[in-house]
C-alpha cells in the first residue's frame, strides 16, 4: 500500500521506521533482530536507506596503492523484499541520484516493481566522503527533481528507450526530502524551499523531513509550506540524541541545531547510557508535541538504537 493512502485511511497518528541496511557480512537476522521489538506498534511502513559505494586505497603487495570502490552497506532492494515478506508492512527503498546511471535507475525501478514495492523516497544522495562536492554519475541525475522526474515517466509508462513508450505503468508513491533547517548547499531557506516546491509540483506525493530537536523549527517549515501553497503530507524525521559525541557530530554532518537545553542537559551526563536517558526524554516531549499539532506520521530513525526509540514510542502511542 502506498504511504498516502496508509495516511488518508489513518484514524490517529501513524508511526514509521528508518532502518539501515546491515554492514556487509552480517545476516539477515540481524535487521530482523533490529526490528521484532519495534513491530508491536505496527508500523505503517519501514524505510530502507542507500549507502552508495566509497572510493577507497586498498594496499597492494608490492606496497603501492590502488583505488578501489567498496560498499559497506549493500542489500537495500533485498532487505526491503524480506521485510514485506518476514513481517507484512510496507517498506519504501530510499533511491539516490548518486551512482547511478538513468539506465541503472530504470532496472532499479524495475526489480523494485516486480517485487510489489509500492513507495519510494527519491533523494540525490550526498558525495562521497573524500569527495567536496556531489557529481553525478554519467548520464545519471545531478538533482532529486530529475530522479523524481524519471519515476514519474515510469508511472507513466514512459521509460528510456524510444521505442518502449507506452510500457506497462509502475504505481510508486514519492517521497522527497525536505529541511526544516535548510539543505546545507542551499544559499538560504527561501531558495531550498522553492526547490522543495518544484519536486512536489513534478510529482512528490508527501515530505519527509531531515531530523529536528526543535518542533518550533518544523513547525515554521509546516507553515511556510502551506504558505507557498504544498499541500502534500509533512513527515517529521526524529531521532534521540544518544552519545554526548552528537553533540559536535549532529550538527557538522546533518547541519541541525542542538536547542540549549538539550545541549546543557546532556552535558551535564556522565555516560552515553545517561545521555540516552535524556535523548529519549527529549524525543517523548518533541513526539507529543507533534502529535497533538497533527502531524500525519511520527517517522523514526532508528540507527542501530531500536530500544531507545521502543522506550520513546511506547510513551507516545
Ligand atoms: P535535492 O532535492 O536534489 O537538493 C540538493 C541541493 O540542491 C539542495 O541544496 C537544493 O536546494 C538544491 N537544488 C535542488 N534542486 C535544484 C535545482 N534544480 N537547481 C539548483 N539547485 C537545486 N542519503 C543517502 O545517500 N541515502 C539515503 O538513504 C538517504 N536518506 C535520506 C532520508 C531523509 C529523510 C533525508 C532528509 C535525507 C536522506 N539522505 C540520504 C541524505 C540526502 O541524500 C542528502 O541530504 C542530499 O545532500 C540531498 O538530497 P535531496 O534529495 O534533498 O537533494
Amino acid at each position: 500500500m502506498k504511504v498516502t493512502e496508509h495516511i488518508a485511511q489513518a484514524k490517529d497518528t501513524l508511526i514509521s521506521f528508518e532502518i539501515l541496511p546491515p554492514l556487509k557480512g552480517k545476516s539477515i537476522e540481524s535487521i530482523y533482530d533490529h526490528l521484532d521489538p519495534l513491530m508491536t506498534f505496527k508500523p505503517a511502513f519501514i524505510n530502507v536507506t542507500y549507502h552508495r559505494s566509497e572510493h577507497m586505497f586498498k594496499k597492494r603487495s608490492d606496497g603501492s596503492f590502488e583505488k578501489v570502490e567498496i560498499r559497506k552497506r549493500p542489500g537495500t532492494v533485498a532487505i526491503c523484499a524480506a521485510v514485506m515478506n518476514h513481517y507484512n508492512v510496507d517498506a519504501v527503498p530510499h533511491l539516490i541520484c548518486g551512482g547511478f546511471s538513468r539506465e541503472e535507475t530504470e532496472n532499479a525501478l524495475i526489480d523494485l516493481n516486480f517485487l510489489g514495492v509500492d513507495n519510494v523516497l527519491v533523494l540525490r544522495g550526498d558525495a562521497p566522503k573524500n569527495e567536496s562536492s556531489f557529481e553525478p554519475e554519467p548520464h545519471g541525475h545531478r538533482y532529486a527533481d530529475e530522479l523524481l522526474h524519471q519515476v514519474v515517466n515510469m508511472n507513466n509508462g514512459m521509460y528510456l528507450e524510444e521505442d518502449l513508450q507506452g510500457g506497462v505503468k509502475t504505481k510508486f508513491c514519492i517521497g522527497v526530502a525536505g529541511y526544516p533547517e535548510k539543505h546545507f548547499e542551499a544559499p538560504n531557506l527561501a531558495t531550498d524551499m522553492s526547490y522543495l516546491k518544484r519536486k512536489v509540483e513534478n510529482g512528490a506525493d508527501y515530505i519527509i523531513t531531515q531530523m529536528f530537536f526543535d518542533n518550533q523549527k518544523f513547525f515554521d517549515f509546516v507553515k511556510k509550506c502551506r504558505e507557498m501553497g504544498i499541500t502534500v503530507p509533512i513527515i517529521p524525521g526524529l531521532k534521540p540524541m544518544t552519545t554526548r559525541k552528537q553533540l559536535t557530530v549532529l550538527p557538522r554532518a546533518f547541519h541541525v541545531d542542538i536547542p540549549n537545553d538539550l545541549a546543557n542537559e546532556i552535558l551535564k551526563c556522565k555516560t552515553d547510557k545517561d545521555v540516552e536517558l535524556v535523548g529519549a526524554e527529549w524525543l517523548i516531549q518533541q513526539s507529543k508535541e507533534l502529535k497533538e499539532f497533527g502531524v500525519p506520521v511520527l517517522h523514526y530513525y532508528t540507527l542501530g538504537k531500536p530500544e531507545v526509540i521502543r522506550k520513546v514510542v511506547e510513551a507516545v502511542v
